[in-house]
């Protein structure tokens, strides 16, 4: 594979991208990145695998499946990739009957039974997921990619005829920065913020669904390996990159409804982000020129951990055609 690869982005979805290209035999690939780790996005996540707030369902189930099966393999061939499994509940206010329209992509999957719902509650699902936990995954995709020739450039991109070159394909990586660089009306920021505190044990993470008139709130916690992250909100079309302190008490209030030893437990920090949200997640190719093309791979929304390894083989394969 004689083509070079230029990757925008250093998230979860350009990393993943770049040792993806590398292991199809790509050898001259380079990811250009405003942020790099500990700085993006990607950097912010609970890293839980959960299909959430992307789209289309078509899509993302089966990106998630294979998703689900490559961190599996992951975990078991580098204990050091920061991977850990985790019993994973989903409440629901009212009565489910059918199953969850993600349960296909997981190997443990059953509905609740009712004297396992906690108050106020009335349905929900188990399973049994893995965890990328983003402070040591991030670091140890970055590391191979190096290792394997791969070169990281810090570099702000103002426009796509900047890196337009011949034999040169670019894999847009850029989740929200995708629209100022294009110009794409279809992407959005939803705004989520999270308060980490220190694990003394607690093994299972929890997501529930919250009624309308709280559709600001997203409740959810994620057991990691020595920290437990507490969820949340997602603010549609906020563009707010601080921590609101504000938010703080209710988080912690209603993350400890669901699981009551949160509420003395110590806390770590707090931390504040954008996900990338789109009408549809963007992976597609585009021709720049005769003999340049872009393949996009943007717009993840809450699912960035969730879909990154499904997308990079379908970069991969889209760029091997070319
Ligand atoms: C609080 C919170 C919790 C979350 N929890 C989870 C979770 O548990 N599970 C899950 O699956 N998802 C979760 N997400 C969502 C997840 O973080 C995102 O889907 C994911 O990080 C998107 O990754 P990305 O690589 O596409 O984008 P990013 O991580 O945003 O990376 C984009 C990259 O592009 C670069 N870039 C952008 N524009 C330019 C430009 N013009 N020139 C050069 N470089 C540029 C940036 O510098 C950066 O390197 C969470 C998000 C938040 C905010």
């Amino acid at each position: 594979m004689n083509k070079e690869v230029i990757i925008l982005g250093a998230g979860i979805s350009g990393l993943s991208c770049g040792l993806e290209l590398q292991s199809a035999g790509f050898r001259n690939v380079r990811i250009l990145a405003k942020d790099f780790p500990p700085n993006t996005t990607s950097d912010v996540a609970g890293g839980l695998w959960f299909p959430y707030k992307a789209e289309p369902i078509s899509r993302i189930l089966g990106w998630s499946k294979r998703t689900f099966e490559r961190l599996m393999q992951l975990r078991e061939q580098f204990p050091e990739a920061g991977i850990t499994m985790t019993d994973f509940y989903q409440f629901f206010p009212k009565t489910r009957t059918e199953s969850a329209w993600w349960a296909s992509a997981v190997e443990e999957y059953r509905p609740l039974d009712k004297e396992e719902l906690p108050e106020g509650f009335q349905g929900g699902y188990f399973a049994r997921v893995p965890i990328a936990e983003p402070h040591i995954h991030l670091p140890f995709l970055m590391e191979r990619f190096q290792a394997q020739g791969g070169v990281l450039e810090e570099r702000v991109v103002a426009s796509m005829e900047e890196i337009v070159a011949g034999n040169r394909i670019i894999v847009n990586c850029t989740g929200l920065g995708a629209k100022q660089l294009l110009g794409d009306t279809e992407v959005f920021p939803i705004r989520g913020q999270i308060v980490r505190v220190r694990n003394n044990g607690i093994k299972r993470s929890i997501t529930c669904e919250t009624a309308e008139e709280h559709s600001e709130y997203a409740t959810y916690t994620i057991a990691r390996s020595e920290d437990v992250i507490l969820g949340g909100v997602a603010m549609t079309n906020n563009w707010e990159t601080g921590v609101d302190i504000g938010l703080v008490d209710g988080i912690i209030d209603r993350c400890s409804a669901l699981e009551p030893a949160l509420k003395s437990a110590e806390i770590l920090g707090h931390k504040a982000g954008l996900r990338p949200g789109r009408t549809t997640v963007r992976l597609e190719l585009e021709r720049l020129s005769p003999t340049c093309a872009v393949i996009h791979n943007y717009g993840h929304g809450g699912s960035g951990y969730t879909v990154n390894w499904g997308c990079a083989e379908e970069v991969c394969s889209l760029a091997k055609d070319l």
